[in-house]
């Protein structure tokens, strides 16, 4: 494992606190940046110019965008902020995943983690500091909600990233970070259009993951608005132990859910990801796989099986690996296509439910779904 602490991005977070915040520019889509410059009598062109800076290249300041006349790019620092988090550690897990701890300008804390594997990179992105879920074995869920974080706080993890790892592709995206992303909805679909826009990020919307425990009128809305692979966080098969693990099961049950999720209109060949984190004596019974096999019938679909990992003050345990095979060949046998996710990153606490963040001023920062 190693520790970083960068001090290079030219952000103004260590800026004097009575002093006004400039406006994000990675909160500008194209079509608003474009237009915000017309009104300033600035051709239109110098937008796009700007976003194939922004996100091709994620400088560290205004000032390496070198095909802007210097006038220009003096004018733009002055108007705008171009990053809006800097970093304030990364950590290196002996399996090559790495977690990126981040300090927004009003000093709440985020995580980020990259997650290499062969042929590709995936990026687990945050969209909210803390989250209101609560869902019962995740530690995010364990320190409540803060806020919801802007187009250019989810957008600029994927900057940041970036310019830390500069070798590395980043070829798909999760949105299984902080926070329930269907509770920050106009941010998340405003970042992930330029996710994939090809003048933005231009990672394509089918490596674009947005995972949720089931926020119906906006996952129903959803495929409208961005053509994204959409994860279901799932858990149980049952309302009785879904009640117990994600308290939105009340209000929205796994009739209702699984009902939302049979009526979206999915691309072809498009399949729906329901996430199982597995946890012993509570949903590991080789029943529940049985009644998970029958709720999933008929929808294209596929299971992703996870071992939980344990986080300390947390009443639950990781079952034996015996029992994890058990499920998940029980699951096979009945047709279920499910995989077992390979737990990436525990060693620095940047597994699935692990991610925590606090403002600075906490005495501990460590830091999903
Ligand atoms: S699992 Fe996801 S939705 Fe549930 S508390 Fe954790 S971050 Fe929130």
């Amino acid at each position: 494992m190693s520790t970083s602490v960068s001090d290079s991005v030219s952000s103004r977070i260590s800026a004097d606190p009575g002093e006004a915040l400039r406006p994000a520019i990675k909160d500008q889509d194209l079509a608003g940046l474009e237009a915000r410059f017309e009104r300033q009598g600035i051709p239109a062109f110098r937008a796009r110019q700007i976003f194939r800076w922004l996100y091709a290249k994620s400088p560290a300041s205004f000032d390496e965008m070198t095909n802007l006349s210097r006038e220009f790019r003096v004018a733009l620092e002055c108007e705008w902020d171009l990053h809006v988090m800097e970093e304030r550690r990364s950590e290196t897990s002996g399996d090559g995943t790495r977690k990126w701890l981040f300090a927004l300008r009003d000093g709440n804390l985020i995580e980020t983690v990259l997650i290499p594997e062969y042929g590709r990179n995936t990026l687990c992105i945050s969209t909210q500091v803390g989250c209101a879920m609560k869902c019962s074995f995740c530690l995010t869920g364990t320190e409540g909600f803060v806020r919801n974080l802007s187009t250019a706080e989810i957008l600029d993890q994927i900057c940041q990233v970036k310019r830390g790892e500069p070798e590395r592709k980043i070829t798909n995206v999760v949105l299984m970070g902080m926070g329930e992303p269907l509770l920050n909805y106009d941010a998340v679909i405003r970042a992930i259009r330029v996710m994939s826009d090809s003048a933005g990020l231009g990672i394509s919307s089918r490596r674009i993951t947005l995972s949720t425990v089931g926020v119906l009128p906006k996952l129903r809305r959803l495929l409208e608005d961005v053509n994204v692979s959409i994860a279901i966080s799932l858990h149980a098969a049952s309302n009785e132990i879904r009640g117990r693990l994600v308290p939105l099961n009340k209000k929205y049950p796994i009739e209702d859910l699984i009902g939302a999720c049979r009526e979206l209109s999915l691309p072809a060949r498009r399949r729906i990801t329901f996430e199982y984190t597995l946890i012993e004596g509570v949903n590991d019974a080789l029943e529940e796989a049985d009644r998970l096999a029958r709720l999933l019938h008929g929808i294209p679909s596929k299971v992703n099986l996870i071992p939980l990992n344990e986080n300390p003050g947390l009443p639950y345990r990781r079952p034996t690996e015996t029992r994890v095979a058990e499920f998940q060949s029980r699951l096979r046998v009945r047709g279920v296509n499910a995989v077992r996710r390979a737990t990436r990153g525990a060693d620095i606490s940047a597994a699935c439910g692990q991610l925590k963040g606090r403002r600075e001023t906490d005495p501990v920062a460590s830091g999903s779904h």
